[in-house]
């Protein structure tokens, strides 16, 4: 699950590893906060058909990632705040969706470079998401009516300025410039074909590459163990019947 403030966030940061991680069978869903209904210069729009344009241009998207659910929360962009009531809402997303792994923006980063403040959006987005995993959606006293407590295993924040994980993106940089590329109303060739650029960049002139800051909430090796035990029982269940038939023999 990637949770992030605005359609294209998603985009810019971590398309190119959902759609590797889509092309080897993982259901992937996106939660996107605002439809970014006050994002442009244009007059021709209003709040609710930029809203509209938007939430379109955030399926097709999706789509080309592999991604056919996408979650919007209607939040009013630009003013959204690390609120109880988001974290709520994400609350009942997590529970609802049940995921492994949610890949989240970065709520320290005040500023990228010397060039960009970050968007007052993001950080607020990422800390209400930190706080509905940690520890609200894996506490069962907590808005029991939201459903069963979820456990998410691992955060992947995107967007950082100290990671600790890349990604080769090699396979993908093509699908995540095609994805970037159906936000028209926000981005031009110049932008989609820059891309390639930071791509390489982040991969430090080896390949293209996103980068994360990755924190393990529940470590690997339990879900290593899980399946040694499956794959054990599958063993004997097996062993059992073949025994069985070759008793009735
Ligand atoms: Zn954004």
């Amino acid at each position: 699950m990637a949770i992030v403030a605005h359609p294209d966030d998603i985009e810019f940061g971590c398309a190119g590893t959902v759609a590797k991680w889509t092309r080897r069978g993982t259901h992937v869903v996106y939660v996107v906060v605002t439809s970014g209904n006050i994002g442009t210069h244009d007059p021709a729009y209003t709040t609710e058909t930029l809203a509209a344009a938007r939430e379109k241009e955030q399926r097709a998207a999706a789509a080309i990632c592999g991604v056919t659910e996408v979650e919007f929360l209607g939040y009013h962009d630009g003013e959204v705040m690390p609120s109880l009531e988001l974290r709520k809402d994400l609350v009942r997303i997590i529970r609802k969706h049940k995921p492994d792994v949610v890949i989240s923006m970065d709520p320290t980063m005040m500023w990228g470079g010397s060039n960009y403040i970050n968007h007052p959006d993001h950080r607020a987005v990422a800390i209400a998401t930190l706080d509905a995993i940690a520890p609200v959606a894996s506490m069962p006293l907590m808005y029991p009516e939201l459903g069963a407590p979820h456990r998410v295993r691992e955060v992947w924040i995107q967007w950082t300025e100290k990671p600790d994980m890349w990604v080769d993106i090699s396979e993908t940089i093509d699908l995540k410039m095609q994805a970037l590329a159906q936000h028209k109303t926000q981005v031009g060739s110049d932008t989609v074909e820059g891309l390639r650029h930071w791509a390489l960049e982040a991969g430090k002139g080896l390949a293209p590459a996103e980068t994360f800051k990755v924190m393990m909430l529940v470590p690997r090796e339990e879900k290593v163990e899980q399946r040694v035990d499956t794959t054990h029982e599958q063993e004997l269940a097996s062993r059992e019947k073949t025994t069985q038939s070759a008793g009735s023999d």
